[in-house]
């Protein structure tokens, strides 16, 4: 840690006590005194005990009074009444940081949650800064500083673990001790009563030791910092994250298609996208990325060669490259001749390069050296299988040899387990990253090409010129007349403040006025019924297209108004809109719900009335960058309708990335909009821009969306 950096007392403590330290090995209060020894802590180390007198060869003091020296950092390890009362004494004695091992708070709930809520509030007052409680502890092995009850202390390294889950810190030191993985810190953040995630990311961000952040997120509470605080940090290092708990729990409040596609799983896929952070789909994964990042350059482009001594794994491996960020690197023609002079005849000189399965350590090393060589590549799997010729111990010298002073990244891929476990020592000693599978080394090799192109993400736009007064005005007018959902006319009138086109649309209360109506706005036109009753038009043959005419006017007039007090008695019908009918475009959706932890939630996708049958929609929170934007509409599966399909002209793709910014803005200007759709939103040609048929607010009161 950088002196003077924020939590400094936590991460880089001179002096640490131990407050509830105990002589039984069986304890925890004793194992956290061993480890802090153990560790090589070079800091004083106070056990406090009011009735021992030496623990493991240490003078214990009976209070944290008693120790008259200065303390940066308590660990406190006393059953959870007794907490509080020793966080109090160790403010008053000037400790600025506190680990609390203990359990039996929130976790517990009923006392123990009270406990946790009065810890909480005290320990903001107090200015003391708390990790925990309910957590395995902290170690730095830089500092020498093992402040935790676990088994192990890993060696130092790059790696840096966050983690919500204590046994999931335990399970990450043992693989980090039998591998001889190097860990820069590892912090169990508990019950986050005081410090979160979020804080600690941003030490570790800028931590000189630490080259990437790994963690296991279980929950995350204020959304938006969080964002915030990562999107930093990923420009920085990358940020590995896997997410527990990604199955719908809870009933939301929703009224609209984005309200019923929003989970809380697509909050996260959202913000983890925006903030650049690379999303682990397993535990497994998470490790494996740890370990690419941690030991290998970044990759500068996406072009991937595959060396091989067998000719199945190299299809394999050039398979698995399909379908995400990588692509087959084309081998120059300098590296071709080069492979010429060194393969036999019977080899492929081009990707995957097959040294062919009766080759020497020497060939294979002659091989990579050469597509490493290349400047069209930029990342090189290393795949070896254990053949009859093969001694996999050379082999693995021979990836060393190269891929240790590479500077692209270099995997091994030996498919192989019995007669493995020299050469992986080989290769973990020389910095090699290796799997036993090419999938898997494909997946690492992706998110890392992935983390190195999208760092330097674009900056949030520019305001929009938008009438937020009158938005405003049009709120408050609601909120007046008690009302909390805004049909299509009134929705219109929001966004079209905030620069949204609609179709030419008069409202008429008879089949007459309905008819003069359409004269002025040219034939053909469309009608749709008015009702604050009615949300879904369509549902109760409220919508009729195509009307040329007068009398299909005042027949469809009729006919409308007939079905809706059928098909909604209850509804109060205030007449109908006559639009202008707009044709050749495609329809898109854009919607907003708001997430309990991350606020307004995107949504854009295809659109009309198969929204939730097709759920072809992504996700972003607001507010975004233009380049998001753009990428949203990239990412949806019909984004080939939008480019034109069979001769179609291109739809304006350009004016949509404005509506989601206008979008993004309105929502971020007014927390009041719960839930908006916009449904469908009319692309129109390539310069042509975009026409707003449909639109429907929910507000609610100081934008909680339960209220
Ligand atoms: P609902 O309340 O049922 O969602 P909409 O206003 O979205 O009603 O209309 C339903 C469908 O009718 C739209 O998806 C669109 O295909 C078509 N539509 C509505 N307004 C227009 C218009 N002005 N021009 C052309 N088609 C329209
Ligand atoms: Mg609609």
């Amino acid at each position: 840690m950088r002196p003077g950096a924020p939590l400094t007392r936590l991460f880089a403590p001179r002096a640490v006590a131990v407050v509830g330290a105990s002589r039984d090995p069986d304890k925890v209060g004793y194992r956290v005194v061993e480890n802090l020894l153990k560790g090589g802590f070079e800091g004083a180390i106070y056990p406090i005990n009011p009735t021992a007198t030496e623990i493991l060869g240490r003078r214990v003091y009976p209070s944290l009074s008693d120790i008259g020296a200065p303390v940066d950092l308590a660990v406190i390890v006393l059953p959870a009444p007794r907490v509080l009362p020793a966080l109090e004494t160790c403010a008053a004695q000037g400790i600025g940081a506190a680990i609390v091992i203990s359990a039996g708070f929130k976790e517990v709930g009923g006392k123990g949650a009270e406990l946790e809520a009065a810890l909480k509030k005290r320990v903001r007052e107090l200015g003391i800064r708390v990790l925990g409680p309910n957590c395995l502890g902290l170690i730095v092995t830089d500092a020498k500083l093992n402040a935790t009850f676990a088994k192990d202390m890993p060696p130092s390294g790059g790696i840096a673990f966050v983690s919500q889950s204590g046994a999931l810190c335990t399970a990450a030191l043992d693989w980090a001790v039998g591998l001889g993985i190097g860990f820069s810190a590892l912090v169990s953040v508990g019950n986050k009563a005081d410090l979160s995630e979020a804080e600690i990311i941003e030490v570790l961000a800028d931590d000189p030791k630490t080259r990437v952040i790994v963690g296991y997120l279980e929950a995350v509470e204020d959304g938006q910092r969080f964002l915030a605080v990562v999107e930093k940090a990923s420009r920085k290092k990358p940020v590995v994250f896997f997410k527990a708990g990604t199955t719908e729990g809870g009933a939301r409040a929703a009224s609209s298609h984005t309200g019923a596609l929003a989970g809380a799983d697509r909050a996260y896929e959202a913000a983890f996208k925006q903030a650049g952070v690379i999303r682990a789909r397993s535990l497994h994964e998470l490790f494996d990325f740890a370990r690419v990042f941690a030991s290998l350059p970044l990759p500068r482009g996406n072009r991937i060669a595959i060396v091989t001594n067998a000719g199945g794994p190299g299809i394999v491996a050039a398979d698995a490259c399909e379908g995400g960020a990588l692509q087959l690197a084309a081998l120059s023609e300098s590296t071709v001749t080069a492979l010429k002079r060194v393969l036999p005849s019977t080899a492929s000189l081009h990707n995957p390069v097959d040294v062919i399965g009766d080759a020497t350590a020497e060939r294979y090393q002659a091989a990579l050296e050469a597509v490493v060589a290349d400047p069209g590549v930029d990342g090189v799997l290393a795949l070896a299988t254990p053949q009859a010729m093969t001694n996999l111990e050379k082999f693995a010298h021979a990836v060393v040899e190269v891929g240790s002073g590479a500077r692209k990244p270099v995997l091994a891929v030996f498919m192989a387990e019995a007669s493995l476990k020299e050469a992986n020592r080989i290769l973990l000693r020389g910095g090699i990253p290796d799997f036993p599978f090419p999938d898997e080394a494909v997946k690492a090799l992706d998110a890392m090409v992935r983390h190195a192109a999208g760092r330097g993400r674009a900056p949030l736009p520019d305001r929009l010129p938008a009438d937020r007064a009158g938005v405003a005005i049009l709120v408050k007018r609601a909120f007046d007349r008690g009302v909390i959902t805004l049909g299509e006319a009134e929705a219109r009138e929001v966004i079209a403040a905030y620069g949204f086109r609609g179709p030419k649309s008069v409202r008429a209360s008879s089949a007459s006025e309905a008819s003069d109506a359409a004269g002025r706005i040219g034939y053909p036109v469309v009608l749709k019924i008015v009702s604050p009753q009615i949300l879904h038009k369509s549902d109760v043959g409220g919508v009729r297209v195509g009307l040329a005419s007068k009398e299909a006017i005042h027949e469809a007039y009729a006919q409308m108004v007939a079905r809706a007090e059928t098909a909604a008695p209850h509804a109060r019908i205030e007449g109908v809109l006559v639009q202008e009918q707009v044709t050749g475009g495609r329809e898109v959706i854009l919607g907003m719900a708001r997430d309990p932890q991350f606020g307004p939630l995107l949504m854009f996708g295809l659109g009309g009335i198969y929204v939730e049958a097709l759920k072809d929609v992504t996700f972003r929170i607001a507010p975004l960058a233009r380049a998001e934007a753009e990428a949203m509409i990239r990412e949806v599966r019909a984004f080939p309708i939008l480019q034109g399909v069979r001769g179609e002209a291109p739809a304006d793709v350009a004016a949509l990335v404005e509506d989601i910014l206008r979008l993004s803005q309105l929502v971020t200007d007014f927390p009041e909009i719960a839930e908006i759709d916009i449904n469908p939103l009319f692309v129109k040609p390539e310069g042509e821009g975009t026409v707003a048929l449909d639109a429907r607010i929910r507000l609610a009161r100081n934008g909680d969306p339960s209220s």
